[in-house]
This record gives structure tokens, C-alpha cells and sequence, in this order.
């Protein structure tokens, strides 16, 4: 190990610099108004994770390789999760995802992996009691987000009361997922906004999405076409008949019965040479769901296990995500085309 004094001033320098602008660019792309590409991010986001691996000192719990999100914004009420939102780890190929399951099976038997979609949206948290929304929010920094309640209770998807005719719904229901704008909706909604001259048009359907969601006026939001897809279960109180969640796919099940909206794309498999299948099917098939998506998401089916195998400071060790590489080429071109 490197002590603080090793440490050269212009590796120093450069740390503090990664630090400042990856926490501004972070800022900007949870406004929905990002200046930079997302693998422009991921660059330098790898250059700050290559200086940290170098010298270790560098590590503070304030560093972008630490933190979860941006902290919110002034324009909404402050919410505390119940339980925190994390972030995910990035595997870029499939040494990368090997490794990932490799250090998950030396500590846990893992004879199950759920695959899902890694949905380019914008990750939002809602509240069910006694069967009703009561609340819904950002992740911001993970731990406080923003009370967008009002905003997500104009999105269609999302039930304002659960479905109670299969079984009854928990006391408490904390769940989490993606609230994204479809291509197509996407597509109509830049030609309208162009149209009106209302608005610039937006330059791709996460950056649509994280705006239209953030509006000051409900109203706003309730005229832009946004969905959403739950992919994950915060705190929650047993159902009075005693359903207990054991797993990511049965969780998904019940979440389904009680009509909270699922991707049909998920699959259980178990190998990790299914889990390749599923990453190179999507690889070639990327355009076929009806909404963008920026890679694979795979978890450890097992609740048990995910408690065993735990996380950091910002992301599951039982969950990664499989990052296909960036379609700069044909955003730009369909900005252009939108921008005339
Ligand atoms: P992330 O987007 O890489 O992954 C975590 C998020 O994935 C979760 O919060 C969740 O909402 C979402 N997700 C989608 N589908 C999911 C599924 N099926 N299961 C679980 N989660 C799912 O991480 P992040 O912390 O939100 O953002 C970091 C990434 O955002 C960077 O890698 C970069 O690509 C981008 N970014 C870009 C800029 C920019 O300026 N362009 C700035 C900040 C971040």
C-alpha cells in the first residue's frame, strides 16, 4: 500500500477533478438534461475506479465510485426509502460477467439466476398500505429521494389499488422499478413537442422520461405517455395469510396477482452458459422490446442467497448488470432527424 504522502500531485489533481465532474454530469443526467454520453461517463468513471484501484487512499464514502445517484433537487419533498436503493455493478463483456458469478458461487450454492431486461429508465420507488399507493419517489442518492406521488399517479401502469381477488395484498409493500416512455410514444411525443414548439425535443427516451416525471405540474406529466415495469421489492410486511417472498421470481408472481406491472421478458435459468444465451440473444435482438434498453440485468434467484451475499456501499453483490455498448451513431441521427 501507497501512504498518503506516494501519492503524485498530479494524480491527486486529477482525482479531485474526475470527482468534481462526474458528480456535476450525475447531477445533470437525473434532471433528464445530461451533456455527455453515457459512455463518455463510463470512461471517466473507469478512469476514477483505475486511480482508486492504484491508490486505495483515495477512497472516501464521497467519491462517485462510493455513492449511489445525485443528491435531489429543491423542487420536491424530501422522502426517506425504507429500505435504501441501490445502484447495480457493470460487467462490460463476458470475462467480466464470469467473474461476477464466479465470486458469487465461491461464497454462496447459486443453482439459480433470474435474466431481465436492464431497462434505460429512470428508477422509481412506490409505497403500497393496506393495498394503496400512498407514495412514490426517486432514488436520489439512494437513501432520500424526491416525493413524486402526484406525477406517478398519472402514469397507467401504475395501480392506484392493489388487486386483492387472488390474495390479499401486505399491510406495507415497498417496490421499485423503471419508469420509461416507449419508442414509439417517444417518437410522437418529440413530433408534437416540435410541432407546438413547446419544449426542445428531447434527445432520447430515458432523457424524456426523467423530465417528464420531474415536472412541478402533475397535469404536464399526465399528458406525456410514460410506463413502468417493477423489478424489485423494498420493505414489506407478510400478507395476512402468510405469503412470505422466497425468491426475485416468485416475489414476481405475487407482484403480478396483485396487478403491479412485470416484464413477461424475464427468465429463470440455471447456468451460467444459459445466462450467456439470454445476454447474445438480447445483444442481437435489441430493438425487439417496445422500450430502450442498455443491457441485461442478472440477480441470484434466491432471496435467502441475496441476503447471504449482500452488497457495498452502492450496489448488490448478488445482481449485476451486462452492459451492451452504446448506439451513439443512431441517436444522433434520430435527433437530427427530430430537430428539423
Ligand atoms: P445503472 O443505470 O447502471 O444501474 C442501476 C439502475 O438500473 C437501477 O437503479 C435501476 O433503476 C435500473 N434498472 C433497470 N432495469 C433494471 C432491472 N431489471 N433490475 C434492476 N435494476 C434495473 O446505474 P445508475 O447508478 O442509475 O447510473 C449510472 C449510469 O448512468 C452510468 O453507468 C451511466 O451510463 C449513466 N450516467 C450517465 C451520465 C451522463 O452524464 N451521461 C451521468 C450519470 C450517469
Amino acid at each position: 500500500l501507497h501512504n498518503t504522502t506516494d501519492i503524485p500531485d498530479e494524480v491527486r489533481a486529477r482525482h479531485t477533478e474526475l470527482c468534481r465532474e462526474l458528480d456535476d454530469h450525475s447531477y445533470r443526467y437525473y434532471l433528464g438534461k445530461p451533456v455527455i454520453s453515457d459512455a463518455e461517463y463510463d470512461t471517466l468513471m473507469g478512469e476514477l475506479r483505475g486511480i482508486e484501484d492504484s491508490y486505495p487512499q483515495l477512497v472516501t464514502q464521497d467519491s462517485p465510485t462510493q455513492k449511489v445517484g445525485a443528491p435531489i433537487s429543491v423542487d420536491f419533498a424530501e422522502v426517506e426509502h425504507l429500505v435504501r436503493m441501490e445502484s447495480l455493478g457493470n460487467a462490460f463483456d463476458t470475462e467480466e460477467l464470469n467473474a461476477w458469478a464466479d465470486r458469487a458461487s465461491a461464497e454462496v450454492p447459486v443453482d439459480a439466476y433470474l435474466c431481465e431486461l436492464k431497462i434505460d429508465g429512470l428508477a422509481v420507488d412506490l409505497v403500497y398500505e393496506r393495498g394503496r399507493l400512498v407514495r412514490a419517489a426517486t432514488r436520489g442518492d439512494g437513501r432520500v429521494g424526491e416525493d413524486i406521488t402526484l406525477n406517478v399517479r398519472t402514469i397507467d401502469a401504475v395501480p392506484e389499488q392493489l388487486d386483492e381477488s387472488v390474495r390479499p395484498a401486505p399491510e406495507l409493500l415497498e417496490v421499485r422499478g423503471e419508469v420509461f416512455l416507449p419508442v414509439k410514444e417517444f417518437g410522437e411525443l418529440n413530433e408534437r413537442i416540435t410541432a407546438t414548439g413547446e419544449h426542445t425535443p428531447f434527445a432520447n427516451p430515458r432523457n424524456a422520461a426523467a423530465g417528464s416525471l420531474r415536472q412541478k405540474d402533475p397535469r404536464v406529466t399526465a399528458t406525456r405517455p410514460l410506463s413502468m415495469i417493477v423489478h424489485g421489492v423494498g420493505a414489506y410486511s407478510p400478507a395476512s395469510d402468510g405469503v412470505a417472498f422466497t425468491s426475485q421470481s416468485q416475489a414476481y408472481t405475487l407482484l403480478g396477482e396483485w396487478g403491479l406491472p412485470l416484464s413477461d421478458r424475464y427468465r429463470v435459468v440455471d447456468s451460467m452458459a444459459k445466462v450467456r444465451d439470454y445476454v447474445d440473444h438480447y445483444r442481437a435482438n435489441r430493438h425487439e422490446p417496445a422500450y430502450e434498453i442498455d443491457g441485461i440485468v442478472i440477480k441470484v434467484d434466491d432471496f435467502g442467497l441475496q441476503r447471504r451475499l449482500g452488497s457495498t456501499s452502492r450496489a448488490p453483490r448478488w445482481a449485476i448488470a451486462y452492459k451492451y455498448p452504446p448506439e451513439e451513431v443512431t441517436t444522433r441521427l434520430v435527433d437530427i432527424k427530430v430537430g428539423v
